[in-house]
Protein backbone atom coordinates (compact mmCIF):
# COMPACT_ATOMS: atom_id res chain seq x y z
CA UNK A 1 0.00 0.00 0.00
CA UNK A 2 1.01 3.48 -1.02
CA UNK A 3 1.85 6.17 1.82
CA UNK A 4 -0.83 8.13 3.22
CA UNK A 5 -0.99 11.48 2.47
CA UNK A 6 -1.58 14.65 4.79
CA UNK A 7 -2.41 17.49 2.80
CA UNK A 8 -2.06 21.57 5.19
CA UNK A 9 -4.93 23.65 3.55
CA UNK A 10 -3.39 26.98 4.98
CA UNK A 11 -6.53 29.18 3.67
CA UNK A 12 -6.38 32.63 3.85
CA UNK A 13 -4.01 32.93 6.20
CA UNK A 14 -1.01 34.57 7.81
CA UNK A 15 1.99 36.75 6.37
CA UNK A 16 5.69 35.66 4.67
CA UNK A 17 6.86 36.10 7.78
CA UNK A 18 4.18 34.20 9.53
CA UNK A 19 4.12 31.14 6.76
CA UNK A 20 8.40 31.39 7.14
CA UNK A 21 7.88 30.46 10.91
CA UNK A 22 5.17 27.89 10.58
CA UNK A 23 7.69 25.85 7.53
CA UNK A 24 10.82 26.49 9.70
CA UNK A 25 8.50 24.22 12.75
CA UNK A 26 8.03 21.65 10.42
CA UNK A 27 10.45 21.11 8.01
CA UNK A 28 13.71 18.99 9.32
CA UNK A 29 11.07 17.58 12.02
CA UNK A 30 9.41 14.61 9.60
CA UNK A 31 11.18 11.20 9.27
CA UNK A 32 12.13 10.20 6.26
CA UNK A 33 9.24 7.47 5.79
CA UNK A 34 6.57 9.67 6.98
CA UNK A 35 3.38 10.43 4.92
CA UNK A 36 3.38 12.00 2.01
CA UNK A 37 2.99 15.71 3.25
CA UNK A 38 1.65 18.66 1.02
CA UNK A 39 1.19 22.25 2.39
CA UNK A 40 -0.48 24.62 0.35
CA UNK A 41 -0.56 28.15 1.32
CA UNK A 42 -2.10 31.28 0.17
CA UNK A 43 -0.35 32.08 -3.43
CA UNK A 44 1.63 35.00 -1.92
CA UNK A 45 3.48 33.08 0.32
CA UNK A 46 4.48 30.11 -2.59
CA UNK A 47 7.57 31.77 -3.75
CA UNK A 48 9.50 32.21 -0.58
CA UNK A 49 8.01 28.56 1.15
CA UNK A 50 9.41 26.78 -1.91
CA UNK A 51 12.92 28.36 -1.22
CA UNK A 52 12.61 26.99 2.04
CA UNK A 53 11.12 23.78 1.28
CA UNK A 54 14.14 22.83 -0.83
CA UNK A 55 15.77 19.75 0.13
CA UNK A 56 12.91 18.87 2.33
CA UNK A 57 10.33 15.88 2.04
CA UNK A 58 7.63 18.23 2.34
CA UNK A 59 5.75 18.94 -1.10
CA UNK A 60 4.36 22.32 -1.92
CA UNK A 61 0.56 23.05 -3.02
CA UNK A 62 -1.77 26.10 -3.86
CA UNK A 63 -5.46 26.21 -2.98
CA UNK A 64 -6.77 27.02 -7.07
CA UNK A 65 -5.95 27.68 -10.16
CA UNK A 66 -7.30 29.02 -13.43
CA UNK A 67 -8.54 27.11 -16.29
CA UNK A 68 -6.99 28.95 -18.68
CA UNK A 69 -3.08 29.21 -19.32
CA UNK A 70 -2.76 33.19 -19.86
CA UNK A 71 -4.88 35.87 -21.04
CA UNK A 72 -6.91 38.69 -20.00
CA UNK A 73 -8.33 37.01 -16.57
CA UNK A 74 -6.79 39.77 -13.84
CA UNK A 75 -6.74 38.71 -10.22
CA UNK A 76 -6.21 35.21 -11.48
CA UNK A 77 -3.24 32.51 -11.51
CA UNK A 78 -2.50 29.78 -13.97
CA UNK A 79 -1.35 26.62 -13.89
CA UNK A 80 1.76 26.92 -15.58
CA UNK A 81 2.46 30.28 -13.30
CA UNK A 82 2.01 27.42 -10.02
CA UNK A 83 4.72 24.85 -11.60
CA UNK A 84 6.52 28.15 -12.67
CA UNK A 85 7.00 28.43 -8.76
CA UNK A 86 7.74 24.61 -7.99
CA UNK A 87 4.14 23.89 -6.95
CA UNK A 88 3.41 20.22 -7.46
CA UNK A 89 -0.30 20.26 -6.06
CA UNK A 90 -3.59 22.33 -6.32
CA UNK A 91 -6.55 22.02 -4.21
CA UNK A 92 -9.56 22.56 -6.73
CA UNK A 93 -13.18 22.97 -6.17
CA UNK A 94 -13.11 23.53 -2.52
CA UNK A 95 -16.60 24.07 -1.13
CA UNK A 96 -15.63 27.58 0.17
CA UNK A 97 -14.83 28.30 -3.68
CA UNK A 98 -17.66 26.21 -4.93
CA UNK A 99 -19.80 28.60 -2.50
CA UNK A 100 -18.20 31.75 -2.28
CA UNK A 101 -17.35 32.00 -6.02
CA UNK A 102 -19.96 30.01 -7.42
CA UNK A 103 -17.34 27.82 -8.92
CA UNK A 104 -19.50 24.87 -11.16
CA UNK A 105 -18.57 21.12 -11.39
CA UNK A 106 -17.62 21.47 -14.72
CA UNK A 107 -15.32 24.90 -13.88
CA UNK A 108 -13.77 22.21 -11.64
CA UNK A 109 -12.93 19.61 -14.12
CA UNK A 110 -11.71 22.42 -16.58
CA UNK A 111 -9.03 23.61 -13.65
CA UNK A 112 -8.38 20.05 -13.43
CA UNK A 113 -7.11 19.44 -16.92
CA UNK A 114 -5.38 22.20 -17.00
CA UNK A 115 -3.62 21.64 -13.93
CA UNK A 116 -2.62 17.71 -15.33
CA UNK A 117 -1.42 19.31 -18.59
CA UNK A 118 1.09 21.70 -16.54
CA UNK A 119 2.18 18.52 -14.14
CA UNK A 120 0.48 19.68 -11.18
CA UNK A 121 -1.44 16.77 -9.38
CA UNK A 122 -5.27 18.09 -8.79
CA UNK A 123 -6.64 17.29 -5.29
CA UNK A 124 -10.35 17.69 -6.36
CA UNK A 125 -13.19 17.88 -3.29
CA UNK A 126 -16.13 16.87 -3.16
CA UNK A 127 -19.08 17.03 -0.01
CA UNK A 128 -22.43 17.86 0.47
CA UNK A 129 -24.38 19.85 2.69
CA UNK A 130 -26.08 18.88 6.29
CA UNK A 131 -29.06 19.56 4.51
CA UNK A 132 -28.21 17.09 1.41
CA UNK A 133 -26.75 14.48 4.14
CA UNK A 134 -30.06 15.25 6.52
CA UNK A 135 -32.45 14.09 3.84
CA UNK A 136 -30.20 11.56 2.65
CA UNK A 137 -29.05 12.71 -1.01
CA UNK A 138 -25.36 12.81 0.03
CA UNK A 139 -24.36 9.63 -2.22
CA UNK A 140 -26.45 11.18 -5.45
CA UNK A 141 -24.77 14.68 -4.64
CA UNK A 142 -21.28 13.26 -4.36
CA UNK A 143 -21.91 11.16 -7.14
CA UNK A 144 -22.77 14.39 -9.27
CA UNK A 145 -19.84 16.12 -8.11
CA UNK A 146 -17.74 13.57 -9.19
CA UNK A 147 -19.09 12.72 -12.83
CA UNK A 148 -19.08 16.99 -13.34
CA UNK A 149 -15.63 17.33 -11.46
CA UNK A 150 -13.14 14.69 -12.26
CA UNK A 151 -11.52 14.77 -15.90
CA UNK A 152 -11.75 10.91 -17.66
CA UNK A 153 -8.84 8.35 -16.87
CA UNK A 154 -8.52 10.97 -13.11
CA UNK A 155 -5.83 9.25 -11.50
CA UNK A 156 -5.01 12.15 -8.49
CA UNK A 157 -6.93 13.12 -5.32
CA UNK A 158 -9.83 12.97 -4.40
CA UNK A 159 -11.13 14.81 -1.15
CA UNK A 160 -14.04 13.94 0.48
CA UNK A 161 -14.70 17.05 2.75
CA UNK A 162 -18.75 16.79 4.09
CA UNK A 163 -19.26 20.59 3.82
CA UNK A 164 -21.17 20.57 8.10
CA UNK A 165 -17.64 19.18 9.33
CA UNK A 166 -15.37 22.11 7.60
CA UNK A 167 -14.06 24.15 10.74
CA UNK A 168 -16.89 23.16 12.54
CA UNK A 169 -14.73 21.53 15.44
CA UNK A 170 -16.33 18.28 15.07
CA UNK A 171 -15.70 15.77 12.12
CA UNK A 172 -17.90 13.06 10.59
CA UNK A 173 -18.53 9.99 12.33
CA UNK A 174 -16.13 7.16 11.38
CA UNK A 175 -18.91 5.42 10.37
CA UNK A 176 -20.11 7.99 7.75
CA UNK A 177 -16.71 8.26 7.09
CA UNK A 178 -16.38 4.67 6.24
CA UNK A 179 -19.58 4.05 4.58
CA UNK A 180 -18.90 7.72 2.75
CA UNK A 181 -15.69 6.41 1.25
CA UNK A 182 -16.75 2.66 0.56
CA UNK A 183 -19.40 4.46 -1.59
CA UNK A 184 -17.21 6.88 -3.37
CA UNK A 185 -14.91 4.25 -4.58
CA UNK A 186 -17.68 2.14 -5.67
CA UNK A 187 -18.93 5.07 -7.93
CA UNK A 188 -14.97 6.09 -9.24
CA UNK A 189 -15.05 2.28 -10.50
CA UNK A 190 -18.89 2.85 -11.60
CA UNK A 191 -17.65 6.00 -13.39
CA UNK A 192 -13.83 5.21 -14.43
CA UNK A 193 -13.54 1.96 -14.40
CA UNK A 194 -10.50 0.23 -13.82
CA UNK A 195 -8.43 3.95 -13.55
CA UNK A 196 -11.11 4.55 -10.75
CA UNK A 197 -8.57 2.35 -8.49
CA UNK A 198 -5.94 5.14 -9.13
CA UNK A 199 -7.31 7.32 -7.43
CA UNK A 200 -6.70 8.80 -3.87
CA UNK A 201 -9.40 9.42 -1.37
CA UNK A 202 -9.13 12.17 1.83
CA UNK A 203 -10.91 12.58 4.62
CA UNK A 204 -11.41 16.26 5.27
CA UNK A 205 -13.49 18.14 7.62
CA UNK A 206 -12.00 18.82 11.23
CA UNK A 207 -9.41 16.16 11.44
CA UNK A 208 -6.79 17.17 14.76
CA UNK A 209 -4.37 15.51 16.42
CA UNK A 210 -6.95 13.88 18.27
CA UNK A 211 -9.27 12.35 16.35
CA UNK A 212 -6.18 11.41 13.66
CA UNK A 213 -5.62 7.79 14.69
CA UNK A 214 -8.92 6.84 14.26
CA UNK A 215 -10.15 8.82 11.04
CA UNK A 216 -6.96 7.58 9.47
CA UNK A 217 -7.23 3.89 10.42
CA UNK A 218 -10.30 3.31 8.17
CA UNK A 219 -10.34 1.53 5.22
CA UNK A 220 -9.88 3.66 2.10
CA UNK A 221 -8.86 6.76 3.73
CA UNK A 222 -5.85 7.47 2.16
CA UNK A 223 -4.87 10.61 3.64
CA UNK A 224 -6.42 13.89 5.36
CA UNK A 225 -6.94 17.47 4.09
CA UNK A 226 -6.40 19.27 7.11
CA UNK A 227 -7.59 23.35 7.82
CA UNK A 228 -7.36 24.69 10.94
CA UNK A 229 -4.71 22.36 12.31
CA UNK A 230 -2.23 22.55 9.46
CA UNK A 231 -1.32 26.08 10.89
CA UNK A 232 -0.59 24.28 14.00
CA UNK A 233 3.26 23.28 13.32
CA UNK A 234 3.04 20.92 16.63
CA UNK A 235 -0.37 19.63 15.55
CA UNK A 236 0.11 19.42 12.05
CA UNK A 237 2.77 17.16 12.50
CA UNK A 238 1.07 14.83 14.85
CA UNK A 239 -1.65 14.46 12.44
CA UNK A 240 1.74 13.40 9.88
CA UNK A 241 2.68 11.22 12.95
CA UNK A 242 -0.51 9.38 12.91
CA UNK A 243 -0.69 8.38 9.37
CA UNK A 244 1.18 5.61 7.85
C1 LIG B 1 -10.71 22.39 4.80
O1 LIG B 1 -11.19 23.51 4.72
O2 LIG B 1 -10.22 21.84 3.80
C2 LIG B 1 -10.73 21.74 6.10
C3 LIG B 1 -10.68 20.46 6.14
O3 LIG B 1 -10.82 22.58 7.21
P1 LIG B 1 -10.83 22.13 8.76
O4 LIG B 1 -9.78 21.05 8.92
O5 LIG B 1 -10.50 23.37 9.49
O6 LIG B 1 -12.19 21.60 9.03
Amino acid sequence: MSRQMIVGNWKMNGTCQAAQALVAGLVGRLPQDSAEVVICPPFTQLASVADQLVGSFIGLGAQDCHQAASGAYTGDISAPMLADLGVSHVILGHSERRQGHAELDETVREKAVAAIHAGLTPIICVGETAEQRDANQHEDVLGWQIEGSLPAGFSGVLAYEPIWAIGAGRAATEEQIAQTMAFLRAELLRQFGEAGKAVKILYGGSVNAGNAPSILSIPEVAGALVGGASLDADAFLSIVGAAS
